[in-house]
């Protein structure tokens, strides 16, 4: 079975708590007011049976009422305290007194009746066909030879009348309120979802600016649509990467391409001779083999992010693979007229992943040399800083834009176009770099100012100490 939606099932929730409350609010109610009436209708009876003990005269073991029926307040309390009303004579058990509108009700008492009454006065009711009577019954002794019990009654069916009202009220007013408030809950629920549901439809690769509406309610819903705004905002920045990684590319192949198809087409125009045809073809090896090079760099460096490489962590001397890199490159630099000086005496242990930081290395070196003009010098060192294993490769070269600093680590990019076509780079060795320290779970820093040369800092994490890596 389908599970019942959040909102049916928070709505159901709430609709039986509060029809329960409804309930027994609107049984509270009626009771108190039932017993409110029935108090209030018991008093209002002893009020007229004591009052009409002093009208009633026994003499001779016969009843009368006297009053004053000039007195207009009297009257009116003698008529309203007589409209249900009983003597009965205890010796004989017939009714020597009564109001006419009795006698034809029938609710004259049984023998056992009255006993039990003049044993036990106490309120008893009357159903007649007509209406609900109440009696008040008091033993009256005007002499020791006779007794008499005086029954005293009002009409309840106003009380009745009250008490159906309410009833009716209540039954009428419970299922409006909780169909009310079900309604109101379930499309105050809704309406969020809608708008975030409308949304969130509206957005598209092509419009992945646009966001979830916030209202400002600082509810559950803002919450959950400023989250999704932060995914949003993270897949906006990477769709914009990509569109500009993908841009630079077709950039970076278009040009060498270009240049590739009109050498050759001049070629082929120019009847020229072997040797031209022989410097064409070479030129354009040149220019195919950094192609290739390019080529080769994107693919490790999108098998790299693509998590398509498995680093193995392992103990690693930086100082001696430095060394032993400085070696090699010690040719290029000399021919270039740089000076490269090494600084690695004691060892350094990290754990890395040895081939992927020669890389890093060559990337950085590479960089460092062939930014720098003859005459400069390059410096390697490798030290410890706390937990922390340090290569610095730094030059006295050209210096890196204050502007472009913050951009060097991205894919193809080039601080100066003109003096980098010159070096023929393609912008991808830093990002490399930047990957191998990351997956390190190190991290690559530079800084630098034009005509100040460049010094880039990697650091890995070293948590061996260097004494026991050596032993
Ligand atoms: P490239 O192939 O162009 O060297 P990189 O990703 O290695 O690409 O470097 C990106 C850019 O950073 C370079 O084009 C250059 O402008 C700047 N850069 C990197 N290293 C240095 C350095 N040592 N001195 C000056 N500029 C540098």
């Amino acid at each position: 079975m389908k599970p019942l939606a959040v909102r049916t099932r928070l709505t159901l929730y709430y609709t039986a708590a509060l029809a329960l409350v409804l309930a027994a609010m609107g049984v509270v109610s009626y009771r108190t007011l039932a017993a409110r009436l029935d108090a209030d209708a018991n008093q209002r009876l002893e009020e007229l049976a004591s009052g009409l003990r002093g009208y009633l005269h026994f003499e001779g073991g016969g009843v009368s009422l006297a009053y004053d029926t000039e007195d207009p307040e009297e009257a009116q309390f003698i008529r309203s305290a007589t409209r249900f009303f009983q003597v009965y004579d205890a010796a004989t058990g017939q009714v020597v007194l009564q109001s006419p509108w009795l006698e034809p009700m029938n609710a004259d008492l049984s023998a056992s009746q009255l006993q039990t009454l003049l044993l036990q006065p106490a309120y008893d009711e009357v159903d007649t066909e007509q209406e609900r009577l109440r009696f008040h019954n008091s033993v009256v002794r005007p002499d020791a030879q006779h007794t008499y019990l005086l029954r005293v009654g009002i009409n309840l069916d106003q009380n009745d009348a009250a008490l159906q009202h309410l009833l009716r009220v209540l039954l009428l007013l419970a299922p409006a309120g909780l169909a009310l408030a079900a309604f109101g809950g379930w499309w105050m629920a809704l309406r969020p979802v809608r708008a975030l549901r409308r949304a969130a439809h509206r957005i598209t690769i092509a419009k992945l600016d646009r966001r979830l509406p916030l209202r400002g309610a600082g509810d559950e819903f803002d919450q959950l649509a400023d989250t999704f705004n932060q995914v949003l905002a993270r897949l906006e920045d990477a769709v914009a990467q990509m569109q500009q990684f993908t841009a630079s590319i077709s950039h970076e192949l278009r040009t060498p391409l270009t240049a590739l198809q009109g050498e050759a087409e001049v070629a082929l125009l120019e009847s020229s001779s072997v040797e031209d045809y022989r410097r064409v073809l070479r030129s354009q090896l040149e220019e195919l083999q950094k192609l290739s090079r390019m080529i080769h760099q994107l693919l490790v460096l999108a098998r790299a992010e693509g998590g398509e490489f498995h680093l193995e962590l392992k103990p690693v001397d930086l100082a001696a693979l430095v060394r032993s890199l400085a070696e090699q490159i010690e040719l290029l630099a000399s021919d270039k007229g740089v000076q490269l000086a090494v600084g690695a005496p004691a060892p350094v242990t990290a754990m890395a992943d040895a081939p992927w930081i020669e890389r890093l290395v060559l990337n950085l070196l590479d960089n460092a040399i062939k930014f720098t003009p003859a005459g400069g010098c390059v410096s390697l060192t490798v030290k410890k800083d706390g937990g922390t294993a340090v290569i610095e490769v730094a030059d006295t070269g050209a210096g890196i834009p204050e502007q472009a600093l913050p951009h060097i680590f991205e894919r193809f990019y080039r601080a100066d176009q003109s003096r980098s076509a010159a070096a023929e780079g393609v912008g991808l060795g830093l990002a490399l770099v930047h990957w191998i320290a990351e997956a390190h779970r190190g991290k690559v820093e530079v800084h630098s100012s034009p005509g100040q040369g460049s010094r880039f800092k990697v650091m890995l994490p070293s948590p061996i100490s260097t004494v026991a890596a050596q032993s």
